[in-house]
């Protein structure tokens, strides 16, 4: 697939070599160049902002599966900047935009693998908790917050013992460099440790404390903990590139291994903090005992989801003695490593982490965790560049010169570029049963039921409002076919929070019609009490009083709401809102409309700090209410529109649910251009045509002269095609066709199958392009007064109709419209 940047003449070559190290083709992460480009940031203040302009470009989802190669490469990228550039990188991802479109990465539509969704939570969590204490950073941990109420689950977080050494030195220096004199990381360091270390030292080691090393003995500690480091990212990769219940079992095998073997590696390396006390050092271990903490925990996420999809397995744990060279892992290249260092010494001096002692599996194991194939040199360059990686927490050296850097990046690239050309993609990404999974444990946070809090709270409340958002508001339509498009809450602030308690909205309803009285009955009988009615006094405000509410005119109803139901005919809805609602709008409310119409084409002056959601029932009104009563569900399509509070998915999901809306398998996730759309193109392409159709059989049988009555009974008089039509819906559009006599069924196929339809195409074409969608029609028909003049002139023409003359006088005869 072409690079989304490639081939742009804008790109800068430290443009490009960001596209490069996040290219979905990337087969490995190419540290290098993620040092270099880090080297660069920490370096060049404006090349933060220009870094995060194409990270931010890389995250967003374009719905390629093998997109998630590059969003994993990225956010390896993004957490080496974060850990090596200090402040001038921190400022950038403090930024609300970039934070809000980082967590979007989770949203159930991307069906993002669990790998990804674990994360992005751990880097929000650990970037919010290690900069708390800076008042330049305080976004981040405000969004963490606001994610946390809107019900998002971050893994079990221990601030105190884990964050700080995520990001190193964000508080105390800009620019973290490798350098003893880092007090501030010294002190982090130190304070950290005696939580991680815990209880668990080396035997016979107890009251040494290292606070000093010799040149050899801290090369050897590196190169050791290069080996831990890559052990560490192939672990992570493997969580990654692999899907649960779907491994190579020798992928599979490796990896349980793999988990075994950096269970022991953190274990040493929780008892060497104990014995080190060299700031740097030190800051390293807690380090890679985070990232291994992060690791097992998407381990441990890992194989609950294997074991829900294909049930416990056994996975023999065999002393390999072969490389998998069978495995379908595509990863490896990544993780070719000389891990076999870490048993058997090369030299004399002795192991500091002593993983040759024990445990012995890892001498077992790692021996040959030679996923790919390599070159003795390769494997070595390659341990290289990962150790550079390894070293997370260096500054540009002095004798680093950044201009040059990017010069050999640029060089590389140009190398590389020819190299890459030919290289497969690596396809990832969810399935369909994998997006499901998603949206049922993102649901499985959400109460179904009312918990006792709450239900103690309406029992306090009976007889006052109780909160609509008391509601929560449920998942959403699971059909197979269309669940890429269901839109589900993965949060609710407002259900799922213990602020719901101050959550006191009110409903109003401009307008008491035929949705109006449906929806406001619906929301009323599903718990919502604070509801206020607007229309002026007439019929309908007649039927609501008699309905039990206290109608308010429109003005006064916006008044009080915090969400508006606008429930008028489409038509009249711009001058309605010109001249009674937009000014008596209170701030933060949410407009709910159940027809996109409006919105699609911008007729409606919306406030910024406005929510707007649609939640556009496929039924008329009396089946709305009859419906829920009847606890029968129908169809809606829900959208968000305008999301200026952050929770307006939660708001429209929790009106859908409270209007009986969401009962069969939920609601459609839609948009106000597709449902303006869609029914304008019905109403001005389909059912003319069908029309016309009829009135041109009508015509046609006439000529010939066959009777009205027979003619008008055998075309809809008689209700068949409202009876076929409703088995078309229930059984199939060609299916029903079975309950047809042989000829018909042949009549109708042969005839159809040979229609080629490309006058009637290029027709639906035109409508919908230049009519419709060009919002032609919506402008014309703004004009109300001369919308309602040329309606009128169009009555008047269809009575002209032969067949409407013909209607009228079989119905005069024959009554056949009349009811029993
Ligand atoms: P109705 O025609 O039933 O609306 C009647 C209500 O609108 C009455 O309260 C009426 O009050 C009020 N109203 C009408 N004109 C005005 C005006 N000029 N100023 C103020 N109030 C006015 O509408 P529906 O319920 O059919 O439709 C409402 C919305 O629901 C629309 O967006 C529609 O597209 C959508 N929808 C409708 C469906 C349906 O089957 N009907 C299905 C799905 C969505 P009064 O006359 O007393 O002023």
């Amino acid at each position: 697939m072409t690079s989304f940047f490639r081939g742009s003449v804008q790109s800068t070559p430290f443009q490009q070599a960001i596209e490069k190290v996040t290219d979905e083709n990337q087969q490995e992460e190419d540290w290098g160049t993620i040092m270099k480009i880090c080297d660069h940031v920490a370096v060049h203040e404006e090349s933060a902002k220009e870094a995060m302009k194409v990270i931010r470009k890389r995250l967003q989802f374009n719905q390629a599966p093998t997109q998630w190669r590059s969003i994993g490469l990225t956010l390896t990228l993004l957490e080496a900047l974060t850990k090596n550039c200090g402040k001038v990188f921190h400022v950038q991802l403090a930024q609300k935009d970039f934070l809000k479109e980082f967590r979007d990465i989770l949203l159930p539509k991307n069906n993002p693998p669990t790998a990804i969704q674990d994360k992005v939570l751990g880097m929000i969590q650990t970037w919010a908790l290690a900069f708390r204490d800076d008042p330049d950073l305080k976004n981040v941990e405000q969004f963490y917050q606001e994610c946390k109420q809107q019900g998002i689950q971050f893994p079990p977080a221990d601030p105190e013992n884990i964050i700080k050494a995520a990001v190193p030195a964000t508080r105390t220096i800009e620019r973290p460099a490798r350098s003893t004199s880092q007090t501030g990381n010294g002190v982090a360091a130190r304070d950290n440790r005696a939580g991680i270390g815990g209880a668990s030292h080396l035997p016979g080691s107890e009251h040494t404390v290292l606070r000093q090393m010799t040149p050899e003995q801290i090369a050897k500690l590196r190169s050791e903990l290069d080996v831990v480091q890559t052990n560490a990212q192939v672990f992570g990769e493997m969580l990654i590139i692999l899907q649960p219940g779907e491994e190579h079992p020798q992928d599979l095998e490796f990896l349980v291994e793999l988990h075994k073997t950096c269970k022991q590696m953190q274990a040493r390396i929780i008892d060497l903090l104990s014995q080190i006390s060299i700031d740097d050092i030190t800051v390293d271990l807690l380090r890679y005992n985070d990232e291994f903490n992060n690791s097992f925990k998407t381990f441990e996420s890992y194989m609950e989801e294997r074991e829900r999809r294909v049930g416990p397995s056994h996975i023999p744990i065999a002393n390999r003695t072969t490389s998998p060279t069978k495995s379908s892992l595509p990863i490896s290249q990544s993780s070719t490593t000389k891990t076999s260092s870490l048993s058997r010494s090369q030299d004399n001096e002795p192991a500091l982490i002593k993983f040759d002692e024990e445990p012995a599996m890892l001498s077992a194991g790692v021996d040959n965790l030679h996923i790919h194939p390599s070159s003795p040199d390769a494997a070595s360059k390659n341990t290289q560049q990962q150790s550079t990686a390894a070293v997370t927490t260096r500054a540009a050296s002095n004798t680093q010169d950044p201009e040059r850097d990017v010069k050999e990046v640029e060089q590389w690239l140009n190398i590389q570029d020819s190299k890459d050309a030919n290289k497969n993609s690596n396809p990832q990404g969810g399935t369909t049963a994998a997006f499901n999974d998603f949206i049922q444990k993102r649901a499985s946070t959400i109460p179904d039921e009312v918990d006792t809090e709450e239900k103690d709270y309406r029992d306090q409340n009976k007889h006052k409002h109780i909160c609509l958002f008391a509601l929560p508001p449920l998942l959403l339509l699971r059909s197979i076919e269309i669940s890429e498009r269901i839109i589900s809450p993965f949060s609710c602030i407002n259900c799922l929070s213990t602020s719901r308690k101050r959550c006191h909205k009110t409903v109003a309803f401009i307008g008491y019609g035929n949705q109006g009285r449906a929806q406001a009955l619906n929301l009323r009988d599903s718990g919502v009490n604070n509801i206020v009615i607007g229309n002026i006094d007439d019929d309908y405000a007649k039927q609501a009083r008699e309905d039990g509410f206290d109608p308010v005119s429109i003005e006064e109803a916006v008044r009080q709401g915090n969400v508006l139901m606008l429930l008028i005919p489409d038509e009249d809805q711009q001058t309605v809102w010109n001249e009674k609602i937009r000014q008596n709008i209170k701030s933060n409310t949410t407009l709910v409309v159940a027809s996109g119409y409006n919105v699609a084409f911008n007729l409606l002056d919306l406030p910024d700090d406005m929510d707007v959601v649609m939640v556009a029932p496929r039924m008329i009104g009396a089946g709305v209410r009859d419906r829920y009563v009847q606890n029968i569900p129908y169809p809606c399509f829900v959208s968000v529109e305008k999301d200026a509070s952050g929770t307006a998915l939660a708001t429209c999901l929790s009106i859908a649910r409270a209007i009986g809306a969401t009962r069969g398998n939920g609601a459609v996730g839609s948009s106000c251009r597709e449902e303006a759309g869609i029914d304008l193109f019905a109403e001005q392409a389909l059912w003319p045509e069908i029309m016309a159709i009829f009135r041109e059989g009508y015509n046609v049988l006439h000529e010939a002269g066959f009777s009205d009555e027979a003619i008008l009974f055998d075309m809809y008089l008689s209700k068949e095609p409202a009876e076929i039509f409703e088995r078309a819906a229930d059984e199939g559009f060609v299916k029903q066709l079975k309950y047809h006599s042989r000829t018909s069924q042949y009549g109708q196929l042969s005839t159809m199958n040979r229609h080629d339809g490309n006058e009637i195409r290029e027709k639906f074409r035109r409508v919908l392009n230049d009519n419709i969608l060009s919002g032609n029609f919506a402008k014309k028909w703004s004009d109300t007064k001369w919308a309602a003049e040329e309606l009128a002139k169009e009555w008047k023409e269809v009575e002209k109709a032969p067949i409407v003359q013909a209607d009228q006088r079989v119905r005069d005869v024959l009554k056949p419209d009349r009811k029993k």
